[in-house]
């Protein structure tokens, strides 16, 4: 079979970001890009459709925000994009927290009203557990950076079941994440630019993907064809799971899976938050997302919401989060290796990289794997 008929420079493979970013990026060098993507839609897990004219993400709420004006500068080439500030609420056992953690939380915690009050007390619940090095697990960091009573209602839980792993078990990193500042400001993000998608991702991936030197085909898996595309194709750009590319041969790398239960409800407003998290370990789902909340569009008299429920990863699932432990990133160190003897693959994005990127750090990396290699 003639997979390559048309002579194009590169097979891409996936349409999330790094995909659809570096087929945009070769295409306008006059390069000839096909794009294969193995789900029925475009656009990767940002993927957003409407029902009852409100924007659903399927898999998940993303919430752009960079610090980053070259990546901030693309992406506004390609969609319009509405402000929007994410403020999250905890719901743990009835009592509610605004997160991430800032003076909100401090005062619902412990009615301390000063900044001065809030790190005294949490300086007094570190010198329990006081640390002679620096944080070696997640627990650690956490009670290091907020706390004993913060970490055991508004993270140990909600972390546990998240990643199905014991906060001893995790690194540091995945809680530095958020934000722990003393300002009564609930953003969720530091970042200097944050929104949605006025019309939601879709529109921005196919106003990306839209040029005469792309042709883009949906439901076409790579691994059904693979020594083909191979063989045919002089470059590959492939986004799906590295330690898949190469047929397991280092084991498996782990990744943690999401489901979503949807639910259409008559009001205009249930939960009062686009984003509620349930940060008790009992309560199964970790978020409840209410759709309206993020862009105010659709039905006055609907709602949709989803919950989300975390599980580990099995073959037949989306792979969502790498697991960036000891035992996986020494693995994953191996399988990059092995890619660096292969100058015909080019590997790149969260499961292309096995990293816990941001949206915008997968853009800024797919740049800068651009101009690497389109220079070449
Ligand atoms: N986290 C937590 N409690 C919360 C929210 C987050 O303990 O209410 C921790 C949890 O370990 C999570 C990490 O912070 O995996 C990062 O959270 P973020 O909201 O960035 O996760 P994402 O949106 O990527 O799923």
């Amino acid at each position: 079979m003639n997979l390559n008929k048309h002579d194009y420079d590169y097979l891409i493979v996936g349409s999330g970001f790094f995909g659809s970013i570096w087929a945009r990026e070769a295409a306008e060098t006059g390069k000839k890009v096909l794009l294969i993507e193995r789900r029925d839609h475009i656009a990767g897990n940002m993927y957003t459709y409407s029902e009852e004219g409100i924007t659903i993400h399927q898999y998940g709420p993303h919430i752009f925000h960079t610090d980053n004006q070259k990546v901030w500068d693309y992406v506004n080439r390609f969609t319009t994009f509405k402000n929007y500030i994410n403020q999250v609420v905890a719901n743990y056992r009835g009592e509610l927290y605004n997160l991430p953690f800032n003076m909100n939380t401090f005062y619902q915690m412990w009615g301390v009203k000063t900044p001065a009050e809030a790190k005294l007390k949490i300086q007094q619940q570190q010198k329990a557990g006081q640390l002679k090095q620096e944080p070696q697990n997640l627990e650690e960091q956490a009670i290091h950076l907020i706390g004993q009573d913060i970490y055991q209602k508004l993270i140990k839980g909600y972390t546990e079941k998240q990643w199905g792993r014991k906060t001893t078990e995790l690194p540091p990193s995945i809680i530095k994440r958020l934000p722990v500042r003393f300002t009564f400001d609930n953003n969720y993000f530091n970042h200097q630019y944050q929104g949605i998608p006025a019309n939601g991702y879709t529109e921005l991936f196919e106003n990306l993907l839209d040029h005469p030197n792309i042709d883009v085909q949906i439901n076409t898996d790579f691994f059904d064809q693979r020594k083909e595309y191979i063989k045919e194709f002089p470059k590959i750009i492939f986004t799906g799971m590295i330690d898949q590319f190469f047929d397991y041969q280092f084991g498996h790398l782990e990744y943690r899976s999401v489901r979503f239960e949807n639910e259409l409800v008559e009001s205009d407003n249930v939960q009062g938050n686009a984003v509620i998290n349930y940060t008790d370990f009992e309560t199964p789902f970790t978020r409840s997302i209410e759709w309206r909340h993020f862009d105010k569009k659709g039905n006055q008299n609907k709602s949709i919401l989803s919950k989300e429920y975390p599980t580990e990863w099995t073959p037949e699932k989306e792979a969502y989060y790498p697991v960036n432990d000891e035992k996986n990133t020494q693995m994953v160190n191996r399988y990059r290796s092995l890619a660096e003897e292969f100058p015909q693959f080019i590997f790149g994005g969260r499961l292309g990289e096995y990293k816990y990127y941001d949206m915008d750090q997968v853009i800024a990396s797919a740049l800068a794997s651009v101009e690497k290699h389109l220079k070449e």
